[in-house]
């Protein structure tokens, strides 16, 4: 799996402009390269978590996870951030504060840190 820089930019504006709460979205790929995000309907968004309504989500084979961002800076999965990874999708992003285009990790739907290529 890779991700298109323009991706990774969009997510870390959105991610500054939802500040101080939570930005969350699902991640669209085709032939294994994230292009694209998509905003439920639905979306809770807090300062201190923003929960997805996955199952509200349309069925979509593109849709293959989740990104969200976390305003405090740290780039781990919470307790909950585990839990939905595990019910959804194979690939989690999480961004953390201040957002640059290298402040972010990728997650398998275990929680456990993954590789994903940044690709133009
Ligand atoms: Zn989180």
């Amino acid at each position: 799996m890779k991700i298109r820089r323009g991706v990774i930019e969009l997510i870390m504006e959105s991610s500054k402009s939802s500040l101080p709460n939570e930005f969350a979205a699902i991640l669209k790929a085709k032939r294994g390269v994230i292009y694209e995000i998509a905003l439920l309907p639905g979306t809770i968004s807090g300062e201190t978590s923003a929960i997805m309504q996955i199952f509200l989500r349309p069925l979509d084979l593109n849709y293959v996870g989740t990104v969200h961002s976390h305003p405090s800076g740290l780039i781990y999965p919470s307790d909950e951030d585990k839990s939905l990874f595990s019910k959804f999708g194979q690939i989690h992003i999480i961004v953390g504060y201040p957002f640059k285009i290298d402040s972010w990790r990728a997650f398998n739907n275990e929680g456990i840190q993954v590789d994903l290529e940044m690709i133009e």
